[in-house]
Parts: C-alpha cells; structure tokens; sequence
C-alpha cells in the first residue's frame, strides 16, 4: 500500500485542476512493481469472493486487471469501446457518457465471454464521474452474471461518480482516495 501511496505522491501530476496524471506508472509507462502492488490489494480485498472472472474497460484497466487476475487464477475479459472485425456482433453493452466529450459511447462484450451465473469481479484505474463502472454493470446486468464486487485503484472523492453509484446501490472499493487537487496539489485520504 505504500508503495501505490507513495509512488501516485511522487509521480502524479495534476492537469487542469481536476485531472490526475499517472501515465509513468499506470497509463502510459507501465511499473510493473507497482502494477503487482495493486494485484495483491484487490486479491486482498476480494479474494475470498471464489470470483470467475474480472471484468474491465480497455485500454487502461486491462494491466492492472491482467496483475490481479494472476492472484485469483480466473480470466480477465475487457470491454471494447469500439466495434471491430475483431469483436463478435453478438454482444451486452452499456452504455458511458464522456464528459470530457460530452457524448455517450457503448461499451461492449462479446456475449460468449459473459454469461449467466458467472461471478464477476469490475476493476478499473479510476472512478471520477463513474460513468465507467455504471456501464460495466449495466453489461452484468444484461448478460445475468452476478456481480460479487467492485474495484478501483484512484477514486477522486472530489467528483460525484461514488455518491451516484451508491445511490444505485453500487458499493465501490478504492485503494486510494483522492480527497482534492486544488492548487496542483495532491491529497490523498485514508
Ligand atoms: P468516470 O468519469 O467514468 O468515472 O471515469 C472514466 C474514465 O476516465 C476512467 O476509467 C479513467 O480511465 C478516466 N479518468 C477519469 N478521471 C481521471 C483522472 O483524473 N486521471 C486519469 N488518468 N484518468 C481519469
């Protein structure tokens, strides 16, 4: 835990005031040292569940799903935010509006990686607006699967993505919270 704590102290930066940069260690570059701390925080948190498989978002959840995974022996599946050749038509989607574009996208996962039954552990970077997860759990809910849990490795507590999963009864487990990123600084909570 502290090495995450220290090295999102150390490395962060902050981007027109409400944006948290850790593209050294986390969405760009990729620390695998700390990657593996955060695999063993959530196998900490959620290892007991007996969990299927852990559900993502690309690009950025897909490593620190892909570390964890290696803890809970299950497979990751990510969902695609664009419609390829690669991607089977028959999918669940959820939907993820972009604040930042100010549009809604889907979100999607071919339907045989996702299916009744499965118990689902959601894992993403960050919760802001929490738009991200609310579209992953619309997927669980479409596809029946049974969603045991929810993580995040940066919730910024400043923004209202957490209050308005828990009013939907979404509960989301964070390993570090960002409490505020007034003047390009970094605050972090307990
Ligand atoms: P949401 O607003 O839906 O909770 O967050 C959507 C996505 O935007 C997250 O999965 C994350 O990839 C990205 N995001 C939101 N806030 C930040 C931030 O402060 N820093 C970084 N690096 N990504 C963010």
């Amino acid at each position: 835990y502290e090495l995450l704590r220290n090295t999102v102290l150390e490395q962060g930066r902050v981007l027109d005031g409400d944006v948290l940069k850790v593209d050294s260690f986390l969405n760009h570059q990729l620390d695998v040292r700390v990657l593996n701390a955060i695999g063993k925080l959530f196998y900490q948190q959620f290892g007991e569940l007996k969990i299927d498989k852990i559900l993502t978002a690309e690009v950025s959840g897909i490593a620190i799903a892909a570390i964890a995974a290696q803890y809970f022996q299950v497979p990751v599946v990510f969902a695609k935010k664009t419609l390829s050749k690669n991607l089977d038509p028959d999918t669940w989607e959820g939907s993820v509006y972009s604040y930042t574009k100010q549009q809604t996208y889907q979100i999607r996962v071919a339907k045989r990686y996702l299916g009744k039954g499965e118990k689902i552990l959601i894992l993403d970077d960050f919760l802001a607006n929490g738009q991200a997860i609310k579209g992953m759990h619309q997927i669980v809910k479409e596809s029946e699967a049974v969603l045991m849990g929810t993580g995040v490795v940066i919730e910024k507590s400043f923004q209202p993505g957490k209050e308005m999963l828990r009013e939907k009864g979404i509960h989301v487990h964070s390993l570090i919270k960002v409490t505020s990123l007034e003047k390009e600084q970094i605050q972090l909570g307990q």
